[in-house]
């Protein structure tokens, strides 16, 4: 997957360079482009911000540098991956979710647009819908001061789906939200730790149990903590263990 990321900040993006994302940049698995917004600047000053028409407090991202800098990475681009999709980070887009996450997976050229201050003009924004498929995507119902954190969260959750990203598949499939329920509580050695033992079940070598136990533990979770996730299971793939939970 080739990901590419504009920003005024690209240091910030230093992170991806770490753990499993930086080893799957090293291994070629993905190709991570950081670009930065102001090099598509043409005044001394290097401008990208000014007032907001209409007036209000802080200061907009001009369309200019914008168009430049996503036209270079279009021109960049191999022809096969034309019309990459541009997700836009912002508190007013579609909350990003593991669904979310599962999809974007699926794409080959993923580009980001980190804002900063009140937000890019929203010209820029249509003008892109011309070359990219635009998606304004929020990491939650708070305001960050930048577009580089969303970033950070995304292109993790969505690097990690990548096959060869994550050195055992198998983990992802037990996950939180894998299955529309949250995980069960996981523990490890020693067994008995300051008092506290953990569910016995677990060392009893019984397969069966041991999943039981989990998908209870699943539901009981989900209940206590995310009771709006419940509505979202599908039914039709309860078992009867489920039901009985
Ligand atoms: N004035 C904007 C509004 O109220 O919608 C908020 C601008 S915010 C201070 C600056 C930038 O941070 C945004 O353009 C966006 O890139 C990023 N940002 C802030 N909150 C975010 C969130 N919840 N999810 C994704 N990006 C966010």
């Amino acid at each position: 997957m080739r990901i590419d990321v504009v920003s005024i900040f690209p240091e910030y993006l230093a992170a991806l360079d770490l753990s499993l994302i930086g080893k799957a940049r090293q291994d070629g698995v993905l190709d991570v482009r950081v670009h930065d917004l102001r090099s598509f600047t043409t005044d001394r000053h290097r401008t990208v911000d000014d007032t907001p028409y209409g007036g209000g407090a802080g200061m907009v991202m001009k369309a200019e540098p914008w168009a430049q800098a996503l036209e270079s990475v279009l021109d960049g681009a191999p022809a096969a991956e034309r019309r990459p999709t541009l997700i836009v980070p912002s508190p007013a887009g579609a909350v990003f979710d593991q669904a979310m996450a599962y999809e974007l997976a699926e794409l080959d050229h993923l580009v980001f647009a980190c804002g900063r201050y009140e937000g890019i003009d929203e010209r820029a924004i249509d003008w892109a819908r011309g070359d990219f498929d635009v998606r304004p995507v929020s990491l939650g119902d708070y305001v960050l001061n930048g577009g580089e954190v969303a970033v950070l969260a995304m292109v993790e959750a969505v690097g990690r789906l990548i096959p060869g990203v994550v050195g055992n598949p198998e983990s992802l499939v037990e996950e939180s939200h894998s299955d529309g329920l949250l995980e069960y509580p996981v523990y490890t050695k020693p067994s008995s730790w300051r008092g506290r033992d953990i569910p016995e079940v677990l060392l009893s070598g019984n397969h069966a149990k041991i999943a039981e136990w989990r998908r209870l533990e699943q539901f009981h979770r989900t209940a206590e903590r995310r009771p709006d996730l419940l509505a979202g299971v599908d039914t039709g793939a309860l078992t009867k263990a489920d039901l009985r939970a």
